[in-house]
């Protein structure tokens, strides 16, 4: 251990506050060079960064900090998604407040101050575990310029025809009372009861099988299948609903499935999918029995106001009561629900808005093909998405804090008063239009509900370059690089496509990359479960560096355990370059780097690093950082560290002048390379080295702007590698001979090795006594003998 790594943390905090200090990594406006932007994740403000953030901006800062190395000018924005539901939940929860209990104006401002509290604070946690973003370049999905661009967005969409309102049944969370979209909705196994009960047709018993008897109310008719004999001669018939004794149509349709219950089934208002599809079908009327509350309306009778769950509750029992309940069975069904609260999805009739876009799904799935994506499988996903989508997007939130729709109506005829661009942002809820409507009326009701945060969020890639000057922002837009997590492949992603083709018919960047989530043995973590890690502790036991190359040995896309060992093994990175870094400079005190005459050895050695430049750049540029760091690490410890370290050391302490120049500038150029090519990975401690031992001789003010390693110009021979591999191969055998013998590792021998092999390390025959500290080397079948 040196005295640096003691104290890592602040070695860490020095490098943040100098890169900060020095802009080393702000987008420079007036540069030649070419741009390379980034639609960086704004992180939702609901709590403190957890460790798949920590994973994922690990892994997409490798790719960043490649790119800056090879001379992009880097446009890396940090943006904080604050406007939806979860960030409004955190506030309630922080500050002890309910948000329908205030006025929306008071609320907002309440979140605002809030944000301007925190955001700071949250952001933090992106710069300990480095992220190099423009930390200047930032912006907040609840800004007055996101709410500009969102709102624009909304009328320039209404201007194309691609946004609607529609009074029509929507998906509806009770519990969060807004309407919410597809996207939203998640497949939960709940356990729940099939009751058998009875209708009365024609004067005798029907049996009808159902999950949710608290729709009796909003029963207008009941189906069955037309091939089903059982049910035929029922045909045009009534049945009269049970408890609440009206009665409904009998009728036929092939949507009935034969084998579930009884074959007969109930269509209620808004049941499911299918009851929506007859209500259409058959133009039946439309009866709500559940509020956008959760409660049991009017209709429901005597059962007005409970809740859903109570309500059904008390018709089985009452049903019980009248003998119209005949078998009840415990089933475990498959439910909606919203992902935000885990609670059912209802379909309730509301006024919404709606994003058009259901006509589009051939392009859609075009615009999915015209991307990269890295890595390639995780397109399916976005396929999947499109084939499965069921509805238009539904945009309009019943919330109060977020993005207002820029909308009026005419309190006269009802026309929708847009807001002139102009003037964006506007509440409408505060500001007025500045016109009267056509009809002449200047009477005007706000439109009161908020955007979607997705519909703000899959505007990222404009609300970042509009951060930049307009030359740049051209040059910025479509972005480079889109990085995620495959989770939101629905929510952001598709909704970023979507949005960027509609407004300006291309897509909104190049490149995609995708990674995975973290697991915790094989388990995918979360708080309820008491099973995360949180990254700030790792950070502060082990260091940002270590959990960044921890990172960096998850492929992309891949899901991948979270394992101590594996931080462990980046800490002992760290300490190995640190040690080995003051072992070269103890030797190479005050050294000016000039071409030498290179060794033979020494040259050779170079000529595998070179090798090993490539396969890094070559893996980078398909973005597989994995790969280029497991090469670069393999190589410092096996290649470098292990063996050229031990077969330079005689030359460094004992050498030639010759020898000497030789083994310096080979030790002095390789170390630097492997400090560049781990550059991206270990941020911290390859700064700490390059600025106490490099940079003095050279030009960067931050390792991180220095070039990426190229090639350099050495001799390159046919044998090469094959002679630099006996060598090792020789040193390795010697070692197995000194330790099976129980001999130190610098006991003197006499080696005998094979005559081909002899003849072969002829030119570094000198290194290779060295190194095995042979007094003599001859001719024969391999031996080590002790002197
Ligand atoms: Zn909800
Ligand atoms: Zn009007």
């Amino acid at each position: 251990m040196t005295e640096h790594l003691n104290d890592f943390n602040k070695i860490e905090e020095k490098w943040r506050n100098y890169w900060e200090k020095e802009k080393v990594y702000s987008f420079d406006p007036k540069s030649k060079k070419k741009i390379y932007s980034v639609d960086t994740p704004p992180p939702t403000v609901s709590g403190r960064m957890h460790i798949g953030h920590a994973c994922s901006y690990s892994q997409q800062d490798f790719i960043i900090r490649y790119k800056r190395m090879r001379g992009y000018n880097i446009f890396y924005p940090f943006g904080a998604d604050n406007n939806g539901v979860a960030t409004e939940r955190l506030i309630e929860k922080e500050e002890h407040v309910r948000s329908r209990d205030m006025s929306r104006e008071a609320f907002i401002k309440l979140c605002l101050n809030y944000l301007k509290k925190e955001l700071p604070l949250f952001i933090q946690d992106w710069k300990n575990i480095g992220i190099s973003c423009d930390w200047e370049m930032g912006y907040s999905t609840i800004n007055e310029h996101s709410r500009k661009i969102s709102q624009w967005s909304f009328i320039d969409l209404y201007k194309k025809n691609r946004v609607y309102r529609k009074d029509a049944p929507a998906m509806w969370c009770p519990e969060c009372q807004t309407g919410i979209s597809q996207v939203e909705a998640q497949d939960k196994e709940i356990e729940t009861t099939f009751n058998d009960i009875v209708f009365k047709a024609d004067g005798r018993d029907l049996i009808i099988a159902t999950t949710r008897p608290e729709l009796l109310p909003a029963c207008v008719a009941v189906f069955y299948h037309p091939s089903d004999s059982r049910y035929k001669k029922l045909k045009g018939k009534k049945a009269k609903v049970p408890l609440f004794n009206f009665e409904v149509p009998i009728m036929e349709d092939p949507r009935v499935d034969k084998e579930k219950g009884t074959g007969i089934v109930m269509c209620c208002t808004f049941g499911d999918q299918t009851d929506m599809e007859w209500q259409k079908a058959y133009n039946l009327p439309i009866k709500e029995a559940i509020s956008q509350e959760g409660r049991m309306t009017e209709l429901a009778g005597k059962y007005k106001g409970t809740t859903i769950k109570d309500a059904r509750k008390t018709i089985i029992e009452d049903l019980k009561k009248s003998g119209l309940l005949k078998k009840q069975e415990k089933i475990v069904h498959t439910v909606n629900v919203h992902e935000r609260c885990g609670v059912e999805i209802e379909f309730v009739k509301s006024r919404q808005w709606f994003v058009k876009y259901l006509d589009l799904k051939k392009q859609m799935i075009e615009w999915g093909r015209k991307l990269n994506w890295y890595p390639q499988f995780m397109e399916v996903r976005y396929d999947n998405w499109i084939k499965g989508l069921q509805w238009d997007w539904l945009i309009s939130r019943q919330r109060y804090f977020g993005i207002p729709f820029p909308v009026w109506y005419c309190k006269r005829c009802g026309e929708v008063i847009l807001a002139d661009e102009k003037d964006l942002p506007v509440d409408p809820l505060i500001d007025k239009p500045n016109k009267q409507c056509k009809c002449g009326c200047k009477d005007f009701i706000a439109e009161a509900d908020v955007l979607d945060t997705w519909f703000t969020s899959s505007m990222s890639p404009i609300i970042a370059t509009k951060l930049l000057d307009e030359e740049n922002e051209k040059k910025a837009f479509p972005m480079d690089l889109r990085p995620q997590a495959h989770e939101i492949i629905s929510f952001w992603l598709f909704n970023t496509v979507v949005k960027s083709n509609l407004h300006f018919k291309k897509n909104p960047w190049k490149d995609v990359v995708i990674s995975g989530y973290v697991t915790l043995q094989g388990e995918k973590m979360s708080k309820s479960k008491g099973n995360i890690i949180n990254p700030q502790e790792v950070i502060e036991k082990y260091g940002a560096d270590a959990i960044r190359y921890w990172a960096a040995s998850s492929k992309l896309g891949e899901d991948f355990d979270y394992q101590e060992k594996d931080v462990i093994t980046g800490k002992r990175f760290v300490t190995k370059l640190m040690n080995a870094t003051n072992f070269i400079f103890t030797n190479l005190k005050g050294y000016k780097p000039k071409k030498a005459q290179l060794i033979e050895t020494d040259r050779m050695f170079l000529v595998i690093l070179n090798e090993l430049i490539s396969k890094c750049t070559d893996a980078f540029e398909k973005y597989e950082y994995s790969r280029a760091k497991s090469e670069a690490d393999t190589f410092f410890w096996n290649v470098f560290c292990d063996n050229y370290l031990e077969i330079v050391k005689n030359r460094v302490y004992n050498g030639t002048k010759e020898e000497k120049e030789s083994a310096f500038y080979t030790l002095y150029t390789s170390l630097f390379t492997i400090l560049k090519l781990m550059a991206p990975f270990t941020p911290f401690v390859t700064e700490e080295i390059y600025q106490k031992y490099f940079k003095d001789n050279e030009k960067s003010k931050s390792i991180h702007i220095s070039e990426w390693p190229e090639k350099m110009k050495i001799e390159k021979k046919k044998s090469d590698e094959e002679i630099y591999n006996l060598l090792l191969s020789v040193i390795g055998r010697v070692r197995q001979e000194k330790s099976l013998a129980k001999k130190s590792m610098n006991s003197k021998i006499r080696l005998v090795i094979d005559k081909k092999e002899k003849e072969m390390l002829r030119k570094i025959m000198n290194d290779l006594k060295a190194v095995t500290n042979a007094v003599e080397i001859k001719e024969g079948k391999f031996k080590v003998g002790f002197v």
